[in-house]
C-alpha cells in the first residue's frame, strides 16, 4: 500500500538538473500576534467552506460557465470533473492540504487587519521547509544577541500536519500497514512513498476492474499532486490522460478534481459575493470570521456586471490586482498593465477568464533576503502569511478538520508578485509581537 507524490522537476535551459538553495530571509519578520491569531482562527471555517463549495455542482458550474467559454486549461480540468462525476465517484473522500494566504492591510491605520490574498487547494507546497527554517532563524537571532522566546518565534508544525493528513487518508483508504519501502513516511515507516511524473503514470499505472490504482505492482492509497496546476504541466494529451486516470481511481486524491476547481480564482471571486458564504456556512460567527478577511472582488465577464469591474480597473488600476485562472505565481497584472489589458479586451470574452481584486497594502519592514545569485542587503520588504489546514471528508461527512502550521513569505517592497518557486519571494518565519504595527 503506497502513497504517491507528483513532482515537477527544476531544469536549466539546456535541460540539466538545477540545484540551488531555496530563497530565505536571514531573520524572522515581525507579525502582530493578534493578526496571526485571526488568520489561524478562521482556518477550520475556510476548510469547511472550500469542502462544501467543492461538493456543490450547481455552484461550481454557474461560477465557472463563463470562464469555461474561453480558458482551455480550466476546460481540461472541467472535462475530467465531468467524466468522473458522470461515471460515479469510486472514492467518496477527498484530502485537502490547503494553505490560506493573507497580508496585513495597513491602509487604514485604525483598522490594521488580515486580508485574504487567496486560498490554495493545490499550489500549497513548501510547508516542510518553513518547519525547518525556524531553527535557522533562532540561530541567527542568537548570533546577533536578540532575545526571543518560543512564543515569539514559534515552532511550525506545517510539515507534521501535511504528513499526518496523508497518513490519515492512507488509513481511511482501509489499510493499516504494509511492507517497509525505500522511501517512507516519517510518522509511519510502513507507508511507502513513490514519486512519479504524469508521464510515469501514463506509461506505468493501471486501474483494476474495481478501479484500484496500481503503480509498479503496488496498490496506491493516496495521490498527492505536487504538479498539475499550470498548463505547461500538460504538454500533451498523455499528461491529461494520466490526471484522468488518477482521478478515476479509488485512491484518495489530494486534491481531488473538485477541490482543485474550488481553489480557482473565479470561484474565490464568486464566494466573496453577498450571500455565497452564508449559503454554505450556517454559523454566523464563522461567516463573520471568514468575511472579515475579504477584500472586494469583481467579475470581468463580458456584460453589464463585468463592465462595472472593468471600469473600476481602468480608472484606478493602482488599487487593484487582475488575476487569471492560474496558480503558482507570476500571472497577475498590476498598475498600468491592468488598464492596458482592459482597454485591449474591452469587447472580448477573454475577459471572462480574469477577475479583479482590490489591492491589499501591507506594511513595509526590513530584512535581508538571501536569494541565489543576488547580493543580500538590508531591504524594505513586505510579507504574506499562509496558514495550513488539513481536511478529509466526503459529500456528506466530515472526517478531519484541523489547522496546523504556517508559512511566511517575504518579498521586496517594489515586487508585486509573491511566489516562492518563481523567485519573487523568500521563505520567512513570523516573529510574533504584541505591539501594534
Ligand atoms: P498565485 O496563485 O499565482 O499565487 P495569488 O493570488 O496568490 O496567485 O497572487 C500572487 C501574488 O500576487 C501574491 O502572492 C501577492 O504577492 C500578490 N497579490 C495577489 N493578490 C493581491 C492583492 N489583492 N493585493 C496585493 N497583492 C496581491
Ligand atoms: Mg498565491
Amino acid at each position: 500500500m503506497t502513497g504517491i507524490c507528483m513532482q515537477s522537476e527544476q531544469r536549466g535551459q539546456d535541460g540539466t538538473m538545477l540545484a540551488q538553495h531555496f530563497p530565505f530571509t536571514l531573520f524572522p519578520s515581525v507579525v502582530p500576534r493578534t493578526c496571526f491569531q485571526e488568520a489561524v482562527d478562521c482556518m477550520l471555517d475556510f476548510n469547511t467552506l472550500i469542502h462544501k463549495v467543492a461538493h456543490d455542482h450547481n455552484f461550481l458550474e454557474n461560477a465557472l460557465k463563463n470562464v469555461l467559454e474561453v480558458d482551455e486549461f480550466t476546460q481540461g480540468l472541467w472535462k475530467i470533473y465531468t467524466q468522473v462525476r458522470e461515471e460515479g465517484y469510486t472514492q467518496p473522500l477527498s484530502l485537502g492540504l490547503f494553505r490560506n494566504d493573507f497580508m496585513i492591510d495597513v491602509q487604514d491605520p485604525d483598522h490594521v487587519q488580515i486580508k485574504q490574498v487567496e486560498i490554495n487547494t493545490i499550489a500549497a507546497g513548501a510547508g516542510s521547509l518553513g518547519s525547518l527554517l525556524v531553527y535557522l532563524h533562532r540561530l541567527t537571532l542568537d548570533m546577533i544577541g536578540k532575545h526571543y522566546d518560543k512564543e515569539e518565534v514559534q515552532d511550525n508544525d506545517a510539515s507534521l500536519g501535511a504528513a499526518w493528513g496523508l497518513l490519515k487518508a492512507w488509513e481511511l483508504y482501509g489499510r493499516k500497514q504494509t511492507d517497509p519501502g525505500v522511501q517512507s513516511l516519517s510518522l509511519n515507516p510502513g507507508v511507502r512513498v513513490l514519486r512519479r511524473t504524469y508521464l510515469d503514470i501514463y506509461n506505468g499505472a493501471s486501474l483494476t476492474e474495481d478501479r484500484r490504482l496500481v503503480v509498479d505492482g503496488d496498490e496506491v492509497a493516496v495521490v498527492y499532486l505536487r504538479a498539475g496546476y499550470a498548463p505547461n504541466d500538460f504538454p500533451t494529451h498523455k499528461e491529461w490522460d494520466a490526471r484522468l486516470k488518477l482521478e478515476r481511481s479509488m485512491a484518495i486524491k489530494c486534491p481531488s478534481i473538485q477541490y482543485h476547481l474550488a481553489g480557482l480564482k473565479k470561484i474565490q471571486q464568486v464566494i466573496s459575493q453577498p450571500g455565497s458564504v452564508e449559503k454554505f456556512i450556517k454559523d454566523p460567527a464563522a461567516v463573520k470570521r471568514i468575511r472579515a478577511t475579504f477584500v472586494k472582488q469583481y467579475s470581468l465577464d463580458l456584460g453589464p456586471e463585468g463592465d462595472k469591474g472593468a471600469e473600476l480597473g481602468k480608472t484606478h488600476p493602482g488599487m487593484y490586482v487582475l488575476k487569471p485562472q492560474r496558480e503558482g505565481g507570476g500571472h497577475n497584472l498590476y498598475g498600468n498593465d491592468i488598464r492596458e489589458f482592459l482597454e485591449t479586451h474591452q469587447n472580448s470574452t477573454e475577459r471572462n477568464a480574469y477577475i479583479l481584486m482590490e489591492r491589499i497594502f501591507p506594511k513595509a519592514h526590513k530584512n535581508y533576503l538571501v536569494t541565489p545569485g543576488r547580493p543580500s542587503a538590508l531591504s524594505d520588504v513586505t510579507s504574506e502569511l499562509g496558514i495550513f489546514g488539513v481536511y478529509i471528508g466526503s459529500a456528506t461527512e466530515e472526517k478531519i478538520n484541523m489547522q496546523c502550521g504556517h508559512m511566511l513569505r517575504t518579498k521586496l517592497l517594489e515586487t508585486d508578485e509573491g511566489g516562492l518557486c518563481t523567485g519573487h519571494a523568500c521563505l520567512d518565519s513570523p516573529f510574533l509581537v504584541n505591539d501594534e504595527l
